[in-house]
């Protein structure tokens, strides 16, 4: 459930009409929902009660500090995964312990500016890692906290490129080789380990494969306790899936997944830890683009678009689908038409849509992109000088741009030229 819903034949964001903000900030642009993101990330919270937890935002999903600050005031954790994300997570106001730092390539400036500016816990991804942190830790008179991240070798029956949890996958060490590592991990005394972590990708539909995973976990637990390890947190990692289109069959929903890490965590009486991204930002936001031109081509109808694949990669990247629906209500009765519905850019991959049938459509329309929030705005770049465009936040009936657009001239003069020329 969302809130961007036609009312009297508009599409509206929240109270707050489509039309007047698009009037206002320009195509494209972010559109995002703060009634949407705030229940998201509750259910997430409600679906773990009864357990001591930390809902901890994976903001590489969306990162604007507008976000941040609204998810924080809930009492969101964060989930970072690099200096810059910390920065902004610090920027928006969370303490230091409620910011956890993942990903494989954390680098010892990193670690140090982390450790410095405080830290909920290191999720480790390898023992190179491992050395760097201590080292640091050392150096700066401090103990850091850890988990070291598992990969459970389960298949997440996701897309490829979002499928981090099989052994091919780049991600934490081997489940097998856990027991070592931890050994090694208790000898070095800039480190204190405190619990484990697994995340096995991310757009899962099914809960199958977190309950193979979490009960791989739930018994290297047991195993690495007995081994004199005081295990006392669990993190769950992110990666719940969402209904990118009304038709499909809905992933399971955030009770069904909290009941699932209650029944294969429950009995271990550790703290939980769980880094949504995607479930909490995808259906909490939407792009806007206006319609360029419809060119009939040789048997198909081509609508192009303001928007490209520099500001909504997803479908490039993944072949991801996004649901695209015009701002203002077709009329009962109008027939559907069949586009391929494209961007400006000199690449055949920006392409959002082959053969869509939608409601019809003329130049000047604004369309909007359903579950956009999430992995969009964060992923855009400004290829083919295209500046990076717009973030609005809706709050009611009220909105604030929450990211300007840059001008011509901005994204011109960052560049700097040698004195040679
Ligand atoms: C990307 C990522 C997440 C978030 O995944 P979603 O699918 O957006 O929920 C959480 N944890 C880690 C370590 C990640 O890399």
């Amino acid at each position: 459930m969302d809130h961007f819903l036609y009312r009297d034949g508009a599409l509206f964001a929240e109270d707050v009409p489509v039309a007047e903000i698009s009037a206002e900030v320009g195509t494209p642009f972010y559109c995002y929902s703060t009634a949407t993101l705030e229940r998201h990330f509750r259910l997430f919270d409600e679906a773990l009660e009864g357990m001591e937890h930390l809902v901890c935002y994976a903001m590489k999903a969306a990162s604007n500090q507008a976000i941040l600050k609204t998810l924080a005031a809930l009492g969101a954790g964060m989930d970072v995964v690099s200096g810059g994300e910390y920065a902004r997570a610090i920027a928006a106001g969370v303490p230091g312990d409620r910011i956890v730092f993942s990903g494989v390539g954390k680098t010892d400036g990193e670690i140090r500016a982390a450790l410095s500016g405080g830290i909920r816990q290191f999720n480790v991804e390898s023992e190179p890692e491992m050395a760097v942190i201590n080292q640091v830790a050392v150096e700066l008179g401090v103990v850091a906290p850890i988990t070291v991240r598992v990969n459970p070798d389960v298949d997440a029956k996701t897309h490829a490129k979002i499928a981090t949890g099989k052994s091919e996958n780049k991600f934490g060490i081997p489940i097998s080789r856990a027991r070592e590592v931890y050994a090694h991990a208790a000898s070095l005394p800039g480190l204190k380990v405190i619990g484990i972590d697994v995340h096995i990708g991310s757009q899962l539909t099914q809960l199958e494969p977190f309950r193979q995973a979490y009960q791989k976990v739930a018994e290297l637990t047991e195993v690495l306790r007995a081994d004199g390890h005081d295990i006392h947190r669990l993190d769950l990692g992110g990666g719940l899936g969402i209904p990118y289109t009304r038709s499909n069959d809905a992933p399971p929903l955030p009770t069904e997944y909290g009941a699932l890490i209650k029944d294969t965590l429950g009995h271990l009486g550790c703290e939980i830890e769980i880094e949504p991204g995607r479930l909490i930002a995808g259906n909490a936001g939407i792009m806007v683009s206006k319609v360029i031109y419809v060119k009939e081509g040789e048997g198909r109808a081509f609508m192009i678009v303001d928007g490209a694949m520099n500001d909504l990669i997803r479908p490039a990247m993944y072949e991801a689908h996004h649901d695209i629906i015009p701002v203002a209500e077709a009329l009962p009765g109008e027939e559907k038409q069949t586009y391929d519905i494209v961007g400006p850019i000199c690449e055949s991959g920006d392409t959002f849509a082959k053969e869509r049938t939608m409601e019809p459509v003329s130049a000047g329309d604004l369309i909007a992109f359903r579950s956009a929030g999430a992995y969009g705005a964060v992923m855009a770049s400004e290829y083919n000088s295209r500046p990076l465009i717009p973030e609005v936040l809706v709050n009611g009936d009220q909105f604030a741009v929450i990211r300007r657009r840059p001008t011509l001239d901005e994204m011109i003069n960052r560049d700097t030229i040698p004195e040679w020329l």
